[in-house]
C-alpha cells in the first residue's frame, strides 16, 4: 500500500487558514488596524476602494519594521508579540496569533512600505500568492503603509460570496468604529473612494463617542465608573429616554479589545430593567480593564470572544456599576455629569423649549434593590389612571375611546370649542376641557404626534408639501452613514416640506422647510428626524412614508413640561378632533380620555 498523506504547501495552508480569519474586506481592515495599534501608532489612516474589494490601504506612524521583519511578518505564525504559549496570559496587544498577514498575503496582492523608528531608509515589499515578488529599499515616512489589492483574487468562490458594496462598506465602518472607540487617543481617519467618512482627532472617550455618532450624543451619556480588586470598569451608558428600538450601539471592550459577550450584555440589560420601555435597547460603551491572567483571549480565531476566569463576579460588577450610575443619574439628572460644553448644540424646535430631562426624579430609588416597581418607566397616559381611576372602575380601553370620540360630529366639536370651553393644563403634560357634558383629557405630546402624523400623511397623499422658502440656502453636512440615509430618503423628506437637494461632498443644500419648523432650527430638525427614523426602523409592516411621517411627528411634536397658552391648547384639541384616529396615539395607546357625565356621576356614588 502506498502512503497517501502529504504536507500541504504553505500557500495552500495559508489560504485555508485565511478562510477563518479573513471572511470579508472588513476582517482585513480589522486585522490591519489592530497591527497599527499594536505598533504604538498615534495616527492611523484608512483608504478604501470599492468597499475594500479593490483596495484597502492603511498607513500608521507606529514603530515600523526592519527589513528582515518586513519579510518575515508574512510567514505563518510569525509574531513579535509572544514568545511562548504562557505569554498569552499576560498579553496586552491585540494580535498574538501571527496569522493575519500570512492569511491576507495568501489571498490578495500585498504591498508593504515600512520604516523602523530611527532608521534612515525603509523597505518596500510586494507579495502575490504568498511569494515575495519584489523588494527594494525606499525612502518613506517612519511607520508602516500596507496596501491590500484585489482581495480574494485567487479565491473566486469567496469573492462571489461577498455582499453588495454598501453592505461590505457598512462592515468596514463597524470595524473602524470599534477600534476608534477602543482607542480615542489615536487620531484616525477613513476614506472611501476618496470621500472622507471619518476624521477623528485624538481625544477623550466622551469626545470620541460624540465625534463618531454626532453632537446630539453628548447629552445622552451617563458615565459609569467602578474600581474593584478584580477589575475596573469605565465608560458610558445611554440615558434610558434615548433607548432605541433596534440594538446597535452596544460595546464591550476588555483590555481595549472589542468583544461580543451575551452574558455581559445581559448584565447591562438587567441593570436597566425597569427603566426601559419594552422592546427597546439602551446604548452602552463599557471598558473593562482586567489582569490578562484572568481571561483567555485565545478561544476564537477572530479574537472577538474571550473567556473570563470568574465570569459570575464580572457579571455582578458590571451590573452593579451600571445600576449605580443610572441610580445617581435618575436622582440628580440636573447635575448632568461633566458634559462637554463645547459640543452643546441647541436642540430646540418650535414647540420644544429647553429640553428637560425626561426621567422622573425618584429619590427613593435604590439601585441595588429590585423592588419590581415600574415607577420610573411609567410615563404619560398610564399615570392619569393613578390619580383619576378609582380601583372600583374598569380602566378605559383605547377602543372605547375611539368609539366615544367618533360619536361626536367633528364639525360640531369645533364649533363648541370656538364658543365657550376653557382649557387647563395639568402638570404641563395634559390638557383638560369639556365637550358638552363630558370631561376631556388630552395627552399633549401624544395628541400632537397624532395630529402631525396625519398632516404629513396628507401631504404625501395629496403631493402637497408646503415649504417656507429660506432667504439664504443652507448647506447641511452629514456623517457618512446619515448622508447615505439622506440620499435614500430624499423624496420622502421632500414630501414633508423640506426643500432639499444633494450637494457636493456629504452635504445637502436646504432651500426651504415645512412651516412646523422654526427659522434657524432646520438643521436640528433634520438631524432629529433622521434619529427618529433610525430608532423607528425596527417597527415592521409600515411603508416608508408611514415611517417617515411617524419620525417627523415624533421629532417635531411638543413634549411634556411645555407650558401652552389658551390659544395653543384650543388649536391643539381642535386639530386632534379633526384627525381620523383622534383617540389613539402613535404608540397605540390613548391620546385622549373622555369621561361622560354618567361616568362622572358614578364616581360620586
Ligand atoms: P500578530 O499581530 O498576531 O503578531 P500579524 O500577522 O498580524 O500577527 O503580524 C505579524 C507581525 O508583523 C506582528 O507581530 C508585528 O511584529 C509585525 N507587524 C504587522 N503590522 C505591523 C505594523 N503596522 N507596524 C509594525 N509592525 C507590524
Ligand atoms: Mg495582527
Amino acid at each position: 500500500m502506498s502512503d497517501l498523506i502529504q504536507l500541504l504547501p504553505d500557500a495552500v495552508a495559508n489560504q485555508i487558514a485565511a478562510g477563518e480569519v479573513i471572511q470579508r474586506p472588513a476582517s482585513a481592515v480589522k486585522e490591519l488596524l489592530e497591527n497599527a495599534v499594536d505598533a504604538g501608532s498615534t495616527r492611523i489612516e484608512v483608504h478604501i476602494k470599492d468597499s475594500g474589494k479593490t483596495l484597502i490601504q492603511i498607513t500608521d506612524n507606529g514603530c515600523g519594521m526592519s527589513t528582515t521583519d518586513a519579510r518575515l511578518c508574512f510567514a505563518r505564525h510569525a509574531t513579535s508579540k509572544i514568545r511562548s504559549a504562557a505569554d498569552i496570559f499576560s498579553i496586552r496587544t491585540k494580535g498574538f496569533r501571527g496569522e493575519a498577514l500570512a492569511s491576507i498575503a495568501a489571498i490578495a496582492q500585498v504591498e508593504l512600505r515600512t520604516r523602523q523608528t530611527g532608521e534612515e531608509t525603509g523597505t518596500a515589499i510586494w507579495i502575490e500568492g504568498n511569494e515575495i515578488s519584489r523588494q527594494e529599499p525606499v525612502s518613506c515616512p517612519e511607520g508602516t503603509s500596507i496596501f491590500i489589492r484585489n482581495l480574494f483574487y485567487n479565491v473566486p468562490a469567496r469573492r462571489n460570496f461577498l455582499k453588495s458594496n454598501p453592505v461590505e462598506a457598512r462592515h468596514i465602518i463597524d470595524e473602524f468604529e470599534r477600534v476608534a472607540l477602543a482607542h480615542p487617543e489615536i487620531a484616525m481617519s477613513l476614506h472611501q473612494n476618496g470621500l472622507e467618512i471619518f476624521k477623528l482627532s485624538s481625544s477623550n472617550l466622551r469626545q470620541r463617542i460624540v465625534s463618531v455618532y454626532g453632537s446630539h450624543y453628548n447629552e445622552r451619556l451617563v458615565p459609569v465608573h467602578e474600581e474593584t480588586s478584580l477589575l475596573s470598569i469605565t465608560g458610558f451608558v445611554g440615558k434610558p429616554e434615548f433607548s432605541k428600538k433596534s440594538r446597535g450601539e452596544q460595546f464591550f471592550f476588555v483590555n481595549r479589545r472589542f468583544i461580543k459577550d451575551g452574558y455581559l450584555h445581559h448584565a447591562v440589560t438587567n441593570a436597566f430593567e425597569d427603566l426601559l420601555p419594552r422592546d427597546s435597547y439602551s446604548s452602552y460603551w463599557l471598558y473593562i480593564d482586567i489582569d490578562p491572567a484572568k481571561i483567555d483571549v485565545n478561544i476564537h480565531p477572530t479574537k472577538t470572544e474571550i473567556k473570563f476566569e470568574d465570569e459570575r463576579s464580572v457579571y455582578a460588577i458590571v451590573r452593579a456599576a451600571v445600576k449605580r450610575s443610572l441610580g445617581q443619574y435618575s436622582v440628580s439628572p440636573a447635575l448632568d455629569f461633566e458634559q462637554e460644553k463645547s459640543f452643546d448644540l441647541p436642540h430646540t424646535m418650535r414647540y420644544q423649549p429647553a429640553q428637560q430631562p425626561m426621567v422622573t426624579v425618584n429619590t427613593d430609588y435604590n439601585p441595588f434593590q429590585s423592588t419590581g416597581s415600574k415607577k420610573l418607566a411609567t410615563q404619560g397616559w398610564e399615570k392619569m389612571y393613578e390619580s383619576l381611576a378609582n380601583t372600583a372602575l374598569p380602566p378605559f380601553t383605547p377602543e372605547v375611546q375611539q368609539m366615544d370620540i367618533d360619536a361626536f360630529n367633528k364639525e360640531k366639536a369645533t364649533i363648541i370649542f370656538q364658543d365657550a370651553a376653557s382649557f387647563f393644563q395639568i402638570g404641563q403634560e395634559f390638557i383638560v376641557s369639556s365637550i358638552q357634558e363630558n370631561l376631556l383629557i388630552v395627552h399633549q405630546q401624544a395628541a400632537h404626534e397624532r395630529i402631525l402624523f396625519e398632516e404629513f400623511m396628507n401631504r404625501y397623499e395629496n403631493a402637497r408639501s408646503p415649504s417656507q422658502q429660506q432667504l439664504f440656502p443652507q448647506t447641511l453636512e452629514f456623517t457618512a452613514a446619515d448622508f447615505e440615509l439622506m440620499k435614500e430618503l430624499e423624496s420622502e423628506i421632500r414630501g414633508l416640506g423640506f426643500d432639499i437637494s444633494e450637494f457636493g461632498g456629504k452635504s445637502f443644500v436646504l432651500n426651504g422647510a415645512p412651516p412646523e419648523i422654526a427659522t434657524g432650527e432646520e438643521k436640528e430638525a433634520i438631524e432629529s428626524l433622521l434619529e427618529q427614523y433610525k430608532s423607528g426602523s425596527g417597527i415592521t409592516g409600515l411603508s416608508r412614508r408611514e415611517m417617515m411621517a411617524r419620525a417627523a411627528a415624533k421629532s417635531m411634536a411638543i413634549r411634556k413640561n411645555r407650558k401652552l397658552s389658551d390659544q395653543e391648547m384650543k388649536i391643539l384639541v381642535q386639530d386632534l378632533l379633526k384627525c381620523d384616529k383622534s383617540g389613539v396615539g402613535l404608540n397605540g395607546k390613548p391620546c385622549m380620555v373622555l369621561l361622560t357625565a354618567d361616568e362622572l356621576r358614578d364616581r360620586f356614588r
